[in-house]
Order: C-alpha cells, then structure tokens, then sequence
C-alpha cells in the first residue's frame, strides 16, 4: 500500500460525522432508536391500519390510541425538492437537498436526497432509503434513486 493510500485511509477513518443528531422526542423515540439499528419503521394503527408519519400517539383516522410499530419499505418517491443555499444549513459539507418523499405505505416525510445530481431529480423518481452518520454515533433515514 502507497503511502498516499494509508494517508486517505487514516484520513477516512478519523472523518467524524458533522450532520447534528436528531432530536428525539418521547414520541419519536422507537423511529431513532430503529435508525440508529440501521432499520426503518413507522406507526400503523391498530385498528383501522392507516398509517402515519411523523410519529404521534393518535390515529388521525379513527383516534384509536391502538398503535403497531412496523418496519416499512424504505421505496418510496420524490414528490418535491429544494437545496438551502443561504444560510448553509449547520454541520453539512454542501448544501443539502431536502425532499418529501411519498413512501409506498402511503405516507410522506421530509427527509434529504443523496447520490444524485440536482438537476437529474424528477418528480416522482423512485427512491429508497439509506443511513446517514450524525455526530453522537447516530443515523437518520435519507433516501437515494433506485432503478430506472
Ligand atoms: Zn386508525
């Protein structure tokens, strides 16, 4: 191994997360806790089985208090997308690209586009979801294109 190969990879691995961390709410708590595990879940009810996002302890539907955690797809697709310019948001290399996403199970959450250039998204471009690193040794959902 070169030298300049060692340098990068020592440089890689001191690289520490500079994206904050969630804030987690009691509600919310299950949704960070599965991220940080590397997996993506969501609240269904469990009575009518509609499901909802962001986490809350209401069924919108029906009111039911009735609530499965469940792990969700991660496909989904862009509804709309804008990058922050000024200010640049805090503890990112680059500006960002913030997206709702239409998830497959029927409800849409904001989150960032990653792997793709900003003028190759398209309105209803299939994504799927991915981990980003945040400082404190967590992760958030993020979501990249998937197929064609
Ligand atoms: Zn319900």
């Amino acid at each position: 191994m070169s030298s300049n190969a060692e340098t990068a990879q020592a440089q890689a691995a001191s690289a520490k997360p500079t994206r904050l961390a969630p804030i987690v709410t009691p509600d919310a708590k299950f949704f960070w806790d599965a991220a940080d595990r590397g997996e993506f879940v969501g609240q269904r009810c469990g009575d009518c089985g509609h499901y909802r996002f962001p986490p809350r302890p209401m069924c919108p539907q029906c009111n039911s208090l009735n609530t499965e955690i469940v792990s969700l797809s991660g496909r989904g697709s862009v509804c709309s997308w804008i990058r922050p310019l000024h200010p640049m948001p805090f503890g990112f290399q680059s500006p960002p690209v913030v997206a709702t996403i239409d998830l497959k199970e029927g409800t849409r959450m904001v989150s960032n586009l990653v792997d793709v250039a900003f003028g190759d998204i398209r309105a209803g471009m299939p994504v799927e979801v991915s981990f980003a690193d945040t400082m404190g040794n967590h992760k958030v959902p993020v979501f990249r294109p998937v197929g064609g």
